[in-house]
């Protein structure tokens, strides 16, 4: 089926499980060598000073993965001047320049992909698997992005009306938009952002997650060489002072934000209290993303899915599962299965093939989930606890997995950003009570569902708002054009990223009315 009319394929990425290209990959990777070059702000006519602060590993804490000068709320300032005239002409631009662009910039991304996975394992401290489903993302965002710009910022569509009068209905670019992006998708969600704001005709000043600097800095280089002019996209590498002066500015048009919903609440707010346009804010946030396990699921496809679900990425994706529903009868032999699975888990250098798990993003992170966890032995039920690396790799900031069996739903308060999975068992004839407490988190984003039986999963689905639900199967890894992504309520505003109506969030709408 060609959708686009055009064959659009997703990118076919690399196959790990070919011995041949997992050895291409390992090469390849062994030939980044660090650290890179500093990343700095990239503002046009600006010269960046400051001191350069190094960026280390959390693999280990101690590899110089390069070095970073930040941004301050002055650069901001410039960036945003210089974007509000570099959208001048490249939202003039015919669309097909900019689809172009981004074309380009997914073929370069496909090309450095060694590079640019050696950079995520090393300083965002991705597995290989990881890093490969992360770059091939980021590929199809760029080139999905341009196939539906194509469609919707063409000539526009024709409106219906009266004879002796052409009525044109278009899209067309707001102004400079805003990414802030995060450090769990440091390059496919910071590209999925800017992407899509580029190529509707927004010039993109893009702060991107203090952790990971260097990755960005990369990209941008690529987005540079891909024809993406300077003054149309704009870098500033900085902390959250940095993002608050960014939305602050009255020059912004709209603001697009990955991260947790407490900073998206900020920054609601402080567009709110603007006089001046009222402009869109295109927020994904957090998830308590549960999976509900009947006495018909199978097993072994269950324990696979949730190992997956909760600990892929070591447990740092918003999709990731936290807690999992299991029905009484098979509750036992599915804790013992899963308890087996966890302890099978490697957790290694990221850049070895056969890590599971790599570190979770910095220290703060580690002992942020670490009080979490000593809480839960403390209240609830322990059932297993994985080992953390030792010798080399025991400076990094480790997080082994943990799967905690709760009394109850409500005792797990918050999102718990890291390999922790929650379990609690349900009495068959109190899913509705499950169902219930699963809406009162708040949050809308993934859901897992694995039962064979069709009336409890049309129930689930009904019952809750929840924007991505995956039926017997694991509930990460959303692909771009297929699985639209991003959720609802405390999870965020919409549109889906990687879906049809994710660039109208980033267009202003303009109907032309000519008396022929
Ligand atoms: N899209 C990713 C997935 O489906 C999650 C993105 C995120 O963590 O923000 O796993």
């Amino acid at each position: 089926l060609d959708l686009y009319g055009d064959s659009r394929k997703n990118s076919r990425g690399i196959e790990f499980g070919w011995s041949a290209e997992r050895r291409a990959l390992i090469d390849g990777i062994s030939k980044a060598s660090f650290p890179l070059e500093t990343a700095r702000p990239m503002v046009p006519g600006v010269a960046s000073s400051g001191a350069e602060t190094v960026v280390l590993s959390p693999m280990d804490g101690k590899t110089e993965v390069g070095k970073v000068v930040w941004a301050d709320s002055e650069m901001a300032a410039k960036a945003m001047a210089v974007a509000s005239k570099g959208f001048e002409t490249w939202s003039r631009r015919p669309v097909e320049d900019r689809a172009a662009a981004l074309d380009k910039l997914g073929d370069l991304l496909e090309e450095h992909s060694d590079r640019l996975m050696a950079v995520l394992c090393m300083e965002g401290g991705k597995t290989l698997q990881d890093g490969i489903a992360e770059v091939r993302e980021a590929v199809d965002f760029c080139r999905y992005y341009a196939a539906e710009a194509r469609g919707l910022f063409g000539g526009g569509r024709l409106m219906p009306g009266p004879t002796g009068e052409e009525n044109r209905y278009r899209y067309r670019g707001r102004g400079v938009f805003v990414c802030i992006s995060p450090w769990n998708f440091p390059l496919a969600i910071f590209l999925g952002q800017i992407s899509a704001a580029l190529v509707a005709g927004n010039a993109v000043v893009a702060k991107p997650a203090e952790q990971t600097p260097l990755i960005a800095h990369e990209t941008a280089k690529l987005m540079f060489q891909a024809g993406i002019p300077e003054d149309a996209f704009l870098l500033v590498p900085g902390d959250g002072s940095v993002g608050a002066a960014l939305t602050q500015d009255p020059r912004v048009a709209g603001v697009a934000f990955t991260g947790s919903t407490e900073t998206a609440w900020a920054i609601n707010q402080t567009l709110a209290q603007k006089r001046g346009p009222i402009v869109p804010l295109i927020a994904e946030t957090g998830g308590m993303n549960a999976m509900l396990v009947d006495a018909t699921a199978l097993p072994e496809q269950v324990c696979d899915d949730v190992m997956m679900s909760a600990f892929r990425s070591a447990g740092q994706r918003c999709s990731a599962l936290r807690l999992l529903f299991v029905q009484n009868d098979v509750a036992d032999s599915l804790l013992k299965m899963l308890e087996g699975a966890a302890g099978e888990l490697e957790l290694d250098d990221p850049r070895l093939p056969s890590t599971d798990l790599g570190p979770v993003i910095d220290r703060d992170a580690r002992d942020n989930i670490m009080t979490h966890i000593e809480k839960m032995r403390a209240s609830q039920k322990l059932r297993f606890a994985g080992k953390t690396p030792e010798g080399a790799l025991s400076g990094g900031s480790w997080v082994a997995p943990h799967i905690v069996e709760l009394d109850k739903p409500e005792a797990l308060e918050r999102e718990v950003f890291g390999p922790v999975l929650h379990v609690v068992r349900y009495d068959s004839k109190k899913i509705d009570g499950v169902l219930d407490a699963i809406a009162a988190t708040g949050y809308g984003l993934t859901l897992g569902v694995h039962s064979r039986i069709d009336a409890t999963v049309k129930k689930v689905v009904d019952r809750l708002s929840v924007g991505n639900v995956y039926v017997n199967r694991n509930t990460i890894g959303a692909v771009v054009g297929t699985q639209p992504f991003g959720g609802s309520g405390l999870s965020g505003t919409g549109f889906k990223a990687g879906g049809p109506l994710y660039l109208t969030r980033f267009a202003l709408e303009q109907v032309v009315s000519i008396n022929t």
